[in-house]
């Protein structure tokens, strides 16, 4: 019956563009890691609507959660305090270290970015579409003319696999000029070159303006980059000697998405002076976050944030439920363990195909770098990698693409799968791949 009423509901094309396929899915329900579409068919979701939904799509207890306070109270703005707001905000400090104590609550990543500006950042990161956070953003696809946000300087992106990338560190040139360093990854690292040149970035700054560090502890839209061993410590400390302050943005990395730890800055062996979230932090809910220390937060001009939704009792329960749900259900193990399986039976892919150039990532948020060649490392083009896409679309799996060309598959699903679908999913892109390479 369910299934005939969903038929029923058949989407407009007219209604808004939808680019992600050449053949769109129209989506009607959802379950845990399940999706269904218009026509019944039942999809494996493994990019939770762009690594948000932490616990599974429609969690029975944050759907609980929810309904309760949807009968109770929906919106006060912040001008006043309410229950689910004060209890939230103890719950998710309590998750951070002691000096990240202030909580300002927005609705969504780029307003969290908003209030922790004119900062640097690196090339390669999503920090962003409003305004301001596309100063910070370094993809040039999502610029607009009018819309760059402060003077912020962008870093080459340090890519183990590439090497150093990007045109400039000075946003006045054209940051979509990628160019790849000469020569090779391992030759960056032991040249110290990530860091030199982060060194060059800051001298060529006025030391005393300053502000801060903006960076992912891993890329998420960039496609699972991660930095190399040691950078973003080094990197800290840089930017700290120039009394800069270090801004982690979580939006992606943050609520046990990388496995091994809670947050992704905790994987780097630094505390940042603040941390922006959102995604995972409500399942889906529009929110996010910027947590701070007292001494920051009692600079801000006026100590005043200000925003009509931010905080809403709703939205506070729901992201209370997802705190409670990440604890009773194992969420961050399954990530750390399913992740690994991942990861692990990706590299033996990567052995068997020439076009995986690279497998990595951290718990659940996992890149697969797709190559002509490994020799080369150049990048697959975007027609081959768009057959591969709608292939294992059409076997019934929905995975996110990413990379500064497009051509990094981002596998990141809700945080509740299991080995049988990692094992689905396996299945599924070996068939993919073998018909693409036939
Ligand atoms: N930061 C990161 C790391 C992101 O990936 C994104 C969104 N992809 C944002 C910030 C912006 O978040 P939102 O889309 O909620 O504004």
């Amino acid at each position: 019956d369910r299934i005939m009423e969903i038929r029923k509901h058949r989407c407009n094309p007219m209604v808004m563009k939808v680019t992600y396929y050449n053949k769109p899915v129209c989506l009607t329900q959802g379950y845990m890691q399940w999706l269904w579409d218009t026509d019944g068919r039942r999809y494996l979701d493994l990019f939770a609507g762009i690594a948000t939904v932490s616990v599974g799509h429609c969690h029975p207890k944050v759907t609980e959660a929810a309904e309760k306070q949807l009968r109770c109270l929906w919106h006060t703005s912040n001008i006043y305090m309410t229950t689910p707001l004060h209890e939230y905000t103890e719950k998710l400090t309590a998750h951070l270290p002691d000096q990240l104590k202030v909580v300002y609550l927005t609705n969504s990543g780029s307003e969290a970015n908003d209030l922790a500006m004119l900062m640097f950042d690196t090339l390669g990161s999503y920090h962003g579409g409003s305004p301001q956070t596309l100063g910070l953003t370094s993809y040039a696809a999502y610029k607009y003319p009018i819309a760059n946000g402060f003077g912020c300087h962008t870093t080459m992106c340090p890519d183990v696999f590439r090497g150093l990338w990007g045109g400039s560190h000075c946003r006045d040139s054209p940051v979509q000029t990628i160019r790849q360093c000469s020569c090779d990854p391992g030759c960056c690292q032991a040249n110290n070159m990530y860091i030199e040149q982060l060194k060059e970035v800051l001298a060529s700054s006025v030391p005393s303006r300053i502000a801060g560090f903006f960076g992912e502890p891993i890329q998420g839209v960039g496609g699972a980059v991660q930095y190399p061993k040691n950078y973003l410590k080094e990197a800290y400390k840089l930017v700290r000697e120039r009394g800069g302050v270090c801004i982690a943005d979580e939006v992606q990395t943050g609520f046990g998405r990388t496995g091994s730890h809670f947050w992704g800055f905790e994987g780097h062996g630094v505390i940042p002076d603040m941390v922006t979230m959102a995604k995972g932090i409500a399942n889906g809910f529009p929110m996010g976050a910027v947590i701070t220390t007292q001494e920051i937060a009692n600079s801000f001009a006026k100590g005043i944030h200000f925003n009509t939704f931010s905080g809403s009792p709703l939205a506070c329960t729901i992201a209370s439920s997802v705190l409670d749900t990440i604890r009773e259900d194992g969420t961050q193990q399954t990530s750390a363990t399913v992740g690994t399986y991942l990861l692990t039976e990706l590299a033996k892919l990567r052995e068997k195909y020439e076009i995986i150039g690279d497998v990595r990532g951290k718990g659940l948020q996992i890149g697969v770098e797709m190559v002509k060649d490994k020799e080369s490392r150049a990048p697959l083009p975007a027609e081959a990698i768009s057959q591969i896409f709608e292939d294992v679309k059409d076997m019934g799996v929905l995975i996110g693409k990413g990379g500064a060309f497009g051509q990094v598959f981002r596998i990141q699903p809700p945080m509740c799968i299991s080995r049988d679908d990692a094992d689905f999913f396996l299945a599924v892109f070996s068939c993919a791949l073998q018909r693409y390479m036939e």
